[in-house]
């Protein structure tokens, strides 16, 4: 079986799955160059919880966590079966690794996790498993939890960080309307992105580990970083030594920078 790269990518705003855009095409034909997954470990930045939880239910319904955006969105509905089965050993993987883990037993697809699944597997034929982030807990932490999946790989099981490259919503949103989604993109975003890229694809872990002290800007791209912890977990997912490669690179509103990337 085909070892996966593991996946970082962009979910945007909810409404990326309903508007044609750059991160929109690419979510929707990159499944043609990956081998196919057996199942996904879908690591999104709207699951947040104090410690690690796994989700074992077998089908899981939908989260329409959102306000405002079309009304149709919450009517769209992803139905993929969920793998009680792998939850419970990725539930004991993570143990293994030392950390604490719950299961659920009954959870949705929030957003994080429906919007790029659709786009990137619309026939929803691949069990699906979620994996919270800890908004309280740092990169490490978040890579350590991406170590422990790191054997699914090679089983061809896709462990798949859904977050935002950038993503400072003060600043999508101003105090006189929302910027426009082709605005020019300011130097703190560009400095934080190419950053990223080149510590990335270096394959230099310990600063990408370390972005909050060491990036440019990173506090005002991530002012909390919950939407690039999975990237950390994808990171992890890769085994030491990970070089990841950008697979996408977009901006939206000017500072959500929509980019993705491949590990291992
Ligand atoms: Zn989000």
């Amino acid at each position: 079986m085909p070892v996966q790269p593991s996946l970082f990518v962009s979910h945007g705003a909810p409404n990326l799955v309903l508007h044609d855009s750059p991160a929109r095409a690419f979510l929707a034909s990159h499944a043609q160059d990956l081998p196919r997954p057996s199942a996904i470990v879908c690591v999104s930045a709207h699951f947040e919880t104090d410690t690690p939880a796994v989700v074992a239910d077998p089908a899981p319904g939908m989260i329409y966590d959102f306000g405002r955006f079309e009304p149709e969105l919450r009517r769209m509905v992803y139905p993929a079966p969920g793998d009680p089965a792998l939850a419970v050993r990725i539930a004991g993987m993570i143990r293994g690794a030392g950390l604490p883990v719950a299961t659920l037993p009954r959870r949705g697809y929030d957003h994080g996790t429906w919007v790029p699944l659709m786009l990137l597997y619309p026939d929803a034929d691949i069990p699906v498993v979620q994996l919270s982030i800890q908004p309280g807990r740092d990169a490490a932490h978040h890579h350590r939890l991406g170590r422990a999946l790191a054997p699914l790989r090679t089983e061809g099981v896709l462990v798949l960080g859904s977050g935002s490259l950038t993503h400072n919503l003060h600043d999508v949103y101003l105090p006189g309307g929302m910027r426009a989604i082709d605005s020019e993109t300011p130097d703190w975003v560009t400095g934080f992105v190419d950053w990223m890229v080149g510590r990335i694809e270096a394959g230099d872990t310990e600063a990408v580990i370390d972005y909050r002290a060491r990036a440019p800007f990173a506090a005002q791209n991530h002012p909390t970083d919950e939407h690039l912890l999975p990237l950390h977990v994808a990171l992890g997912a890769a085994g030491d030594g990970a070089v990841g490669r950008r697979i996408h690179a977009s901006c939206q509103y000017g500072v959500l920078h929509l980019d993705a990337y491949a590990f291992g």
